[in-house]
C-alpha cells in the first residue's frame, strides 16, 4: 500500500498533467489566432500526450488500490508576445514538471517504494525528451527571428505531427 503522502502527491501530479494538457490546448488556440495551423497541430498533439501522462498516473493509483482524486485548476494563459515567448513559457513549464517528477522520485526513494520508483522511471526519460523538444524550438525560433519564410516552413513541418500512444509495457 502506498503512503498517504505518496498518494496525495501523485493526485497532485494528475492535476499538473491535465493542466499541461489544457495549457497546450490554450497554446494551440493562440497559434490559431496567428493563423499558424501547423503550430496549433503541434500543441494539440502535445496536449494529447499530456492527457496520456495524466491517465498513466490515474491507472497507476488504481492498480495500487489508492483513491484517485480529480482536482480543478486555474485557466491557463493563452496570450503570448510571439512564438519565442510561447515556446519559452512551455519550456519553463516542462522544467517545473520535471522538478515535480524528481520530487515524487525522492519520496518514493525515501520510502523504498520500489513499484513507484520503477513506474516513475518512464516519466524521467519522457521529461528529458519533452525539454529537449521545447529547447530545440526555442533555439530555432530565435534563429528564425520572425522571418516569414522560415516560420511558414516550420508551420508546414509541424502540421504533419500526429499522436501515437506508446505501446503498453
Ligand atoms: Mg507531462
Amino acid at each position: 500500500m502506498l503512503s498517504q503522502n505518496l498518494i496525495d502527491e501523485i493526485n497532485e501530479q494528475i492535476k499538473y498533467e491535465f493542466y499541461s494538457s489544457h495549457l497546450y490546448l490554450a497554446a494551440a488556440s493562440y497559434a490559431y489566432t496567428q493563423d499558424l495551423d501547423g503550430f496549433a497541430n503541434f500543441f494539440i498533439v502535445q496536449a494529447e500526450e499530456e492527457k496520456f501522462h495524466a491517465m498513466k498516473f490515474f491507472h497507476f493509483l488504481n492498480e495500487m488500490d489508492a483513491t484517485i482524486v480529480m482536482k480543478g485548476f486555474d485557466t491557463p494563459p493563452a496570450d503570448y508576445d510571439n512564438l519565442v515567448d510561447l515556446f519559452e513559457h512551455s519550456l519553463k513549464h516542462e522544467k517545473f514538471v520535471t522538478d515535480r517528477i524528481y520530487h515524487l522520485m525522492n519520496i518514493a526513494t525515501e520510502e523504498k517504494e520500489y513499484a513507484t520508483i520503477s513506474f516513475l522511471k518512464w516519466f524521467i526519460d519522457e521529461q528529458v525528451e519533452e525539454m529537449a523538444t521545447f529547447k530545440n524550438y526555442v533555439q530555432k525560433l530565435k534563429r528564425a527571428d520572425n522571418n516569414p519564410a522560415v516560420i511558414f516552413n516550420m508551420d508546414s513541418e509541424l502540421a504533419a505531427r500526429s499522436f501515437t500512444a506508446p505501446a503498453a509495457e
